[in-house]
């Protein structure tokens, strides 16, 4: 589990001191309408359409995380089956089988707890208890929570109850682990599935409760605390418990980051901005820093993965951010700005594969520390994509970093030999350079460096002896094909190309000597990002075929 999961657990501590004076919110806020219940739209609709259509089964098994609402539904599916204006789809609320089944005090609703009622005496007694109709309502509704928690006798007794099940009973179970339910109670009941609640749902309740209760909770700190829930609306209400008992009325941001022990935001900021720019050794040492201070790897992890996605959010359009913080939301605009949307889905793509290395790592802080290495080589490895793809690297944050590279990488490097293009006006040279300039500068970098011939419908680039580097990338079949079109497009009369080293011709399809592979930008650059040295040159396999 996440350590949001633990810092909940953990501060449960703190929380009792709330629960001594006031009622915790998760009680008092507890659903008394299916109406009231956020996040299970589709569960209350199937049991809703069941109650009105008469068609509501004899047993049901609710899965899903805790605090997502099981125990609530059942309790609700109990009034509505068995308020005085019932069955009907939403119970009333007010009737004396409402009222006491809300209180917990209905004779004809059984609530048991699997673990503790586990025994095959317990089974013995519910059996017992399952021979007589309810003493007033409807139905006799049995809830079993964390039904998979009892014993192999106890589910063989209770199977038989579920095979022939009299028409008053209702039994409704709930468990977190469904897997540990074995398959003969499961095809006896109707599944319904619990899902995690939205942190957009869970925001929103809490925003709301804020209000009726009267304390202070800003947009901020509400995702902050739904998010640290994970889904679970019980959990996001007890940290809700907790914050109240630790800051009183007023809960704001940095109160949440500081009881859920999570990073400050300028922090996490400047940390994505060091791995933007790929300055891996200053991001290593701010990561240390905040280690040390005590916060959780994983929730770092996380406070970087949504800054990253923020920065996205913030370039796609401010409004999907409305919650964040002024000064929070001036420090990811203006880090977003130094990188395009490209880039920022490349890096979250690259920083979510790192979750299982940080998350179920048998050392977390070493695979956070891993997973920041990775991001800080995203701009190398954009570089060598670059390269090797003839494409315009995207920009770096972090200025100095990102720039020095650029001017290193082969696009960038033949960007300013254009100005100076060999070719005449006019010339077929120049038609193609230009032709290729915009998307493929490194192949319009290849026609620069080349003596460009129209010979008998066919375009003939001759690079120089020194440039064989160039010329194995323009014979690569996708450059092929590139220069192939772009000849037929913009030379009349052409129709193909070929591409020729200097001193190359009849059999001079020799390896290069190897200084020259060296020398080569591309070789240079693969080599910075995958180390290794060049101990041979071999001519192109797909040549050596021909
Ligand atoms: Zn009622």
């Amino acid at each position: 589990m996440g350590s949001g999961r633990r810092s909940v657990g953990r501060l449960c501590i703190l929380g009792y001191h709330a629960c001594v004076t006031y009622q915790v919110l998760a009680r008092s806020w507890r659903p008394q309408r299916f109406a009231d219940l956020i996040g299970q739209d589709a569960v209350v609709k199937t049991l809703q359409n069941a109650l009105t259509g008469g068609t509501l089964g004899h047993a049901y098994l609710f899965s899903g995380l805790r605090g997502v609402g099981k125990t609530t539904v059942a309790r609700l599916l109990a009034k509505a089956v068995n308020c005085a204006e019932g069955p009907t789809a939403e119970p009333c609320d007010a009737c004396v089988a409402c009222r006491e089944i809300a209180a917990g005090s209905s004779l004809d609703v059984v609530e048991l707890d699997g673990a503790s009622n586990r025994g095959i005496d317990d089974v013995r007694e519910l059996r017992e208890l399952l021979r007589y109709r309810p003493s007033r309502d409807r139905y006799r509704v049995i809830i079993i929570d964390e039904v998979h928690m009892l014993t192999r006798e106890a589910f063989n007794a209770l199977l038989k109850s579920l095979e022939e099940p009299p028409p008053y009973i209702l039994f409704i179970f709930a468990t977190t682990e469904q897997h540990k339910v074995p398959a003969t109670i499961l095809s006896r009941c109707q599944q319904l599935e619990f899902r995690p609640v939205s942190t957009r749902l869970i925001t929103a309740h809490l925003a709301a409760i804020a209000e009726q209760e009267s304390f202070g909770l800003t947009p901020e700190a509400a995702t902050a605390v739904a998010r640290a829930a994970e889904g679970s609306v019980r959990d996001a209400l007890s940290l809700i418990d907790q914050l109240r008992a630790f800051s009183g009325d007023r809960i704001d941001g940095p109160a949440v980051a500081e009881v859920l022990g999570m990073p400050r935001a300028e922090q996490v900021a400047r940390l994505l901005e060091l791995l933007a720019g790929g300055e891996a050794a200053d991001a290593l040492s701010l990561l240390r820093e905040e280690l040390a201070a005590g916060h959780d790897a994983v929730v770092l992890y996380h406070e970087v993965g949504h800054a990253l996605r923020r920065m996205l959010h913030l370039r796609l359009d401010p409004e999907l951010e409305p919650e964040l913080a002024n000064d929070n939301r001036e420090r990811l605009t203006e880090l977003a700005g130094k990188l395009d949307n490209t880039a920022l889905v490349r890096m979250l793509g690259l920083w979510v594969e790192q979750e299982p290395l940080v998350r179920d790592g048998a050392n977390r802080e070493l695979g956070l520390e891993v997973a920041c290495l990775r991001l800080a080589r995203w701009p190398v490895v954009r570089d060598l994509e670059a390269t090797l793809t003839g494409q315009p690297p995207s920009p770096a944050a972090g200025g100095g970093g990102g720039g020095r590279r650029r001017t290193t990488s082969g696009s960038a490097a033949a960007g300013d030999s254009r100005a100076d293009s060999p070719h005449p006006e006019g010339s077929a040279g120049r038609l193609l350079s230009e032709a290729l300039w915009e998307d493929r500068p490194r192949i319009a970098s290849a026609v620069d460096s080349a003596e460009v011939v129209c010979d008998d419908g066919v375009v003939r680039l001759v690079l120089p002896a020194d440039r064989t580097g160039l010329a194995d990338y323009a014979r690569t079949p996708e450059a092929m094909s590139v220069l192939n079109g772009t000849v037929e497009r913009v030379i009349p009369d052409c129709n193909g190309v070929v591409i020729e080293v200097e001193g190359e011709s009849g059999d001079g399809n020799g390896p290069l000597p190897l200084s020259q592979a060296t020398e080569d930008e591309g070789v240079r650059l693969v080599q910075r990002v995958l180390g290794g040295e060049v101990v041979a040159v071999r001519p192109d396999r797909r040549e050596a075929e021909r």
